[in-house]
């Protein structure tokens, strides 16, 4: 074929369409689509599509240099006016748990795959488009995607990579030029927003929502099918699928889980919509919605309005939640596997894996060499007493604890000195407050006296995993505004700051800053909904 495209020439291996079954009717409208992993369906064209950003390094991934993603038929294969050569577009069908009870079956209601690409290395990324029209997974919304919440995604993604948080990527974010009805508040006013879509990428897209669907309508053959092919595709270390093979699946997917949760808990990330369905079996972040981040360190937060109620997805209940989800997984391969102790045993990998990665990632936050139960346990215990009492902000705190002088001769205040900056309400410090987290910086410089370490290697250990920049909510939301009004300077700039979120960057002080009180609470800054 002769094309003028280089998109056009991408090798794409579509092996979830080609191996599994797929819906038999090819009827683009809400429905139950039964004994299938996916429904064929085209991406809606759209009218004006603009670029407001791409990824280079996403792009790299795809073998896409800077030439192509600046192409108008980037433009367009990308706002889903076209496939290109090789792509096959579908929506996946799966169900999942939405705030702990079973929601039967969802599916990608907005989303469109676009095939597996294959690059030059042999890596396959499936690529996705959030906000691409319709599907028969729909229910009674639109299948849009606004240009606030897309723009949160986009940069979201790309932060968490480069923070070593495990996640899915994004490619591009590309304004429609479309207009999409949404009731922001959910409190009867409805305004039209600029609509927007995401192409997401990653290995895969599989959810424990998947394997939930078929396991609860007894599509035990289906459930089989999908497993044996996530194992042979994503787990191909694990060998031929069999009763073993799938427990020791199962055992990956917790021991991966637990890693995803350490690192949210390091940086401060609150999903804010830990359901089932949100929930990726390669481990990765996925489902970028009402997320936040923590600025004052507060282990009751939660980012989300409709999550306001319970706070079931508050930032200390991440660890719980991914257990409980976990758990479902388990009930829905178990009819693979008809044994309930080594399902039990595997799920138990979490809880031991998720323990042993909190200490060690709290030993790094904190430049110990290692974490020693008969001390630290305590060491840790006291210090998010003392976070969660004043408001602090923890990304300043941290990076402020690095710089801490290990001199127990100082008096109180000069040892909390090089932490003001991390209060939010400095004056309102309590006498009390001051002399508990004095006493706490007394027993901590002593246990890092213990180590030894020389000051320069303890200061990079804790810098590599304590960030300076984060995608702050205020600073997104400011992007957003910005880009709503064509202008999307601060989306680029944010993209490249957060490139290097643990590096000291002199000229971008500014975006390290405290949240400022404007933005303590003004919608999108601080809570958001799911409206998006
Ligand atoms: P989420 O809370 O974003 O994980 O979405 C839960 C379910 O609702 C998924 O099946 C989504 O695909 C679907 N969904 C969310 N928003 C929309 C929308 N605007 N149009 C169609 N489906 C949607
Ligand atoms: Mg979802």
């Amino acid at each position: 074929m002769i094309t003028t495209s280089p998109l056009d020439n991408l090798h794409f291996d579509n092996r979830f369409l080609r191996e599994l079954p797929g819906d038999t009717e090819n009827i683009n409208l809400p429905r139950q689509v039964s004994e299938a992993c996916y429904s064929k369906v085209l991406p809606t064209a759209v009218s004006e599509p603009q670029l407001v950003a791409y990824s280079p390094e996403t792009a790299a991934l795809l073998d896409l240099p800077d030439s192509v993603c600046q192409s108008e038929d980037f433009l367009q294969v990308f706002a889903g006016n076209r496939l290109a050569n090789g792509m096959e577009s579908y929506a996946m069908c799966y169900g999942g748990h939405q705030f702990g009870n079973w929601a039967g079956q969802l599916g990608d209601g907005r989303a469109i795959n676009l095939g597996e690409l294959q690059n030059q290395r042999g890596e396959h990324w499936a690529l996705q488009l959030k906000g691409a029209g319709p599907t028969p997974y729909s229910r009674r919304a639109d299948g849009l995607a606004v240009l606030r919440s897309s723009i949160r995604e986009f940069l979201c993604s790309e932060a968490m990579h480069h923070l070593g948080v495990p996640t899915t990527r994004a490619l591009s974010v590309i304004n429609t030029g479309e207009k999409v009805l949404r009731d922001m508040f959910y409190d009867g006013n409805p305004k039209l927003e600029p609509g927007a879509v995401v192409c997401r990428v990653a290995p895969s897209f599989t959810r424990f929502g998947n394997f939930e669907l078929f396991s609860s309508r007894g599509e035990i053959n289906v459930l089989k099918q999908l497993l044996d092919f996530t194992i042979r595709t994503d787990f191909p270390h694990l060998g031929e699928p069999s009763t073993a093979t799938y427990l020791a699946w199962f055992s990956e997917v917790c021991q991966r889980t637990a890693t995803m949760i350490v690192h949210w808990q390091r940086v401060g990330f609150v999903h804010g919509v830990m359901n089932t369905d949100n929930m990726s079996i390669l481990g990765l972040t996925i489902d970028y919605g009402p997320y936040g981040w923590l600025e004052n360190f507060d282990l009751n937060w939660t980012p989300n309005t409709t999550d306001a109620g319970g706070r079931r997805y508050r930032y200390g209940n991440q660890p719980s939640i991914a257990y409980w989800n976990l758990a479902q997984l388990a009930n829905a391969i178990f009819p693979l596997i008809d044994e309930v102790e080594p399902l039990q045993q595997a799920l138990k990998t979490y809880k031991d894996h998720f323990e042993s990665g909190w200490q060690a990632m709290m030993a790094n936050k904190l430049g110990l060499k290692a974490f020693a139960t008969a001390t630290d346990n305590d060491l840790c215990t006291e210090l998010l007493s003392i976070l969660q009492m004043a408001e602090t902000d923890m990304p300043i705190f941290y990076r402020q604890l690095a710089k801490l002088p290990l001199d127990l001769g100082l008096t109180d205040d000069a040892l909390i000195a090089p932490l003001a900056n991390a209060f939010y309400l400095p004056e309102t410090l309590s006498a009390d407050y001051q002399t508990r987290l004095a006493a706490w910086l007394r027993v901590y410089i002593q246990r890092l006296q213990t180590d030894a370490q020389p000051e320069a290697s303890r200061r990079q250990q804790m810098d590599a995993v304590n960030p300076k920049y984060v995608l702050r909510n205020y600073l997104a939301q400011q992007a957003i505004d910005l880009a709503e009004q064509g202008d999307n300077t601060m989306v680029l700039d944010l993209l490249e700051l957060l490139r290097h979120p643990y590096d000291e960057q002199p000229d971008k002080q500014s975006y390290a800053e405290k949240r400022p009180d404007w933005a303590r609470h003004k919608a999108g800054c601080s809570m958001l909904s799911c409206s998006s």
